[in-house]
């Protein structure tokens, strides 16, 4: 990897002389700059080039995306406009957990041998990460589904155990059945058996599947980052049929076999102590890297602290499996041309053209954002460490996925977060010759989204959605250039013309819902949701995973509606932080705040996003709970009337 990128440096220094040259020859007095096909090709082929390995935060790739920005921004003639004097701004993101394996153990009183990390057991991507030590006992299937007659903890107390469980659910007769079905129910989820246990005191799990369950693959679950960002309440693991015989046999248990079979004969629980003594080390930890952004300052003719920001991300998947139609683990480099090396280099292509400008009324900053794929993680430090500043921003405009105009599905979000964009726009893009929609609800799922939370006005400019979204064939050669030069005309005249207004634009909220309040776009499930709700909207369109396993569990649309925008991205502490509390919303009567990180409901107490879905999954509408959260370091507890959601049980 190193090696490869030894040719990124002179590339940036050619990059560099030929725009003095590009530069010579235009008019910046000129009603219409026009841009180069070449030129912004040349961005997205570097930026999206296998050398960069899908610019993933953490990895040697994207920080030669980096490089290549701050050298261009330098060659422009801008000032650095990141920490203390450079062009960078860097943070940190938690990628998920990672699994140390010379730090798990798991130990059992009296085995021959050390059961081996990876061969006999292996913890649970969602696995708590804190060990656990205690007696261990046998807990049939671990469910407590008692609509269903099934009830593996009756009478059995497994305060302080650690329970070996059977994976998925006791069979029924009826292949239609709700519960042992042909469909799993949710009972059958490693998410509600670990939740079960944990309520019942349990300090940890060991899972193994029946033996010869048709569900079984007969080898230990993936380890996988993707499915780390979740976390249970108790640690996890899953153990092989081999090991699960061996404790049972020490222990003078009946074999597997019999157990499943009895279980499923006799129909009542066969829960009981094994006598023996288990300690569980996961080996578990997160897995947190640092990234940067990187920004320039484009001064104002005259000091004055109004700013315009214009923004794109510039990191994308890496090289990691497929996550559609994914038959295999084998990684692929996810080039991102179109998102989001096309955003990027348009960036880039207005920020050479604009440096130009010496008149201007406002200040410009330019922002590449990293880790938008992981939640918006740079454009929410951005706004969290511009402080008092961020309150000066007087327009954002965000470029994500912009290199496919000739699509003829252009579409201009945020034009109705200020009255004064329309004709602005309207003007600009006749003047170029481009149509374009306009949606009229606020929404946020991109790097906008943290300025529309602060109520500053936005552009977001989309060209579509398409078939190679999120995969490895979102490559260069189906970038067009020719388009997006027209599209860089069209933002030219209308930045050129926010950066001079006297006053405004001024924000004003959309009467339309946002369409992302309450329903977490995690990357794993965003598509699909965003897809039934959108409407069209950026990102619909995206196809459902088809790779996920049953018993996973992808949380569900709640029924309630509780009024916030959740932080769906995890910073690592416990709880779930308020992106936004929505106007007229429940939270909002009740009194939450912006940035209050909610820790419990009711008596749940919530550890992150998917423990913040299921809780709201078992409320009901009109209910009132008390809503515990953490603000300014307090923890304060306020009642909410819940209201109504959009959410039904269409997705199980
Ligand atoms: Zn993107």
């Amino acid at each position: 990897m190193t090696t490869r990128l030894h040719w990124t440096l002179p590339l940036v220094l050619l990059v560099c002389a030929s725009t003095t040259l590009a530069a010579a020859t235009s008019q910046p007095s000129a009603e219409d700059v026009t841009f180069s096909p070449a030129e912004y090709l040349a961005h997205v082929r570097f930026l999206a080039s296998d050398a960069l390995a899908g610019r993933q935060p953490g990895t040697p790739g994207i920080e030669a995306a980096a490089a290549y920005i701050a050298a261009q921004f330098e060659c422009f003639g801008l000032e650095p406009g990141g920490t203390d004097g450079t062009w960078f701004q860097e943070f940190t993101v938690t990628r998920g957990k990672q699994l140390v394996e010379a730090e798990a153990e798991l130990e059992v009183d009296g085995l021959p041998t050390v059961p081996r990390v990876g061969v006999d057991w292996i913890p649970l991507p969602f696995s708590a990460m804190d060990s656990a030590s205690g007696p261990v006992a046998f807990a049939g299937y671990g469910i407590k589904a008692d609509e269903f007659g099934w009830n593996d903890y009756a009478e059995f107390d497994a305060t302080g155990k650690i329970l070996l469980i059977l994976r998925f659910e006791p069979r029924a007769d009826d292949d239609e059945a709700d519960f042992g079905g042909a469909r799993p129910s949710r009972f059958s989820e490693f998410r509600s058996k670990a939740a079960t246990a944990a309520r019942r005191g349990a300090k940890a799990l060991l899972i193994v599947d029946p033996p010869g369950h048709a569900r079984s693959s007969g080898n230990l679950f993936r380890f996988s980052d993707e499915l780390s960002r979740q976390t249970f309440d108790i640690p996890v693991a899953h153990v092989s049929a081999a090991l699960a015989e061996a404790i049972l046999e020490k222990a003078g248990a009946e074999p597997l076999a019999t157990l499943v079979e009895r279980l499923e004969k006799e129909g009542k629980p066969l829960t009981r102590d094994l006598g023996l003594d288990v300690s569980l080390r996961p080996g578990v930890r997160p897995l947190t890297v640092a990234t940067r952004n990187v920004i320039a300052r484009l001064p104002a003719a005259h000091d004055t602290t109004e700013t315009i920001v214009v923004g794109a991300h510039y990191d994308h998947l890496g090289n990691v499996p497929r996550q559609f139609e994914r038959t295999s683990d084998a990684a692929f480099i996810h080039n991102g041309a179109d998102d989001n090396a096309s955003g990027t280099a348009a960036v880039l292509e207005l920020a050479r053209a604009l440096a130009r400008e010496r008149d201007l009324r406002r200040n410009i900053v330019f922002v590449a954002f990293s880790a938008e794929e992981m939640g918006l993680h740079g454009s929410k430090h951005f706004v969290r460490q511009g402080g008092e500043e961020i309150a000066h921003v007087k327009a954002m405009i965000n470029f994500d996925m912009v290199g496919r105009v000739g699509q003829e599905r252009f579409t201009i979000f945020g034009i109705p977060s200020a009255p004064e964009f329309e004709p602005i726009v309207k003007a600009a893009a006749d003047r170029v010759g481009l149509t374009y929609r306009a949606p009229r609800a606020l929404s946020g799922n991109s790097d906008h989204a943290p300025f529309l939370y602060r109520e500053i006005p936005y552009l977001f400019p989309f060209t579509g959605m398409h078939r190679q979204y999120h995969r490895p064939e979102d490559d260069t050669e189906l970038i067009d250039a020719e388009g997006a030069a027209r599209l860089l005309t069209m933002f030219h005249a209308i930045i050129r013309d926010l950066a001079d207004l006297r006053d405004g634009p001024t924000f004003q909220r959309s009467t339309e819902k946002p369409s992302d309040e309450d329903t977490p776009p995690p990357p794993a499930f965003e598509q699909q949701q965003q897809q039934q709700q959108d409407n069209g909207q950026a990102r619909a369109g995206g196809p459902p995973r088809d790779d996920t396993d049953p018993d996973v569990g992808q949380p569900q649309m709640p029924r309630v509606r509780l009024g916030i925008v959740p932080d769906y991205a995890t910073d690592g502490e416990p709880g779930v932080v308020i992106q936004a509390v929505t106007e007229g919303g429940p939270a909002k009567a009740a009194g939450l705040k912006d940035e209050d990180r909610i820790v419990k409901i009711g008596d749940q107490p919530i550890k992150d996003i998917y423990g913040y879905m299921a809780a709201l999954k078992n409320m009901r509408p009109g209910q009132t709970v008390p809503v515990t959260v953490v603000r300014e370091g307090k923890e304060l507890t306020i009642e909410v009337k819940l209201g109504e959601g959009s959410g039904g049980r269409s997705r199980e």
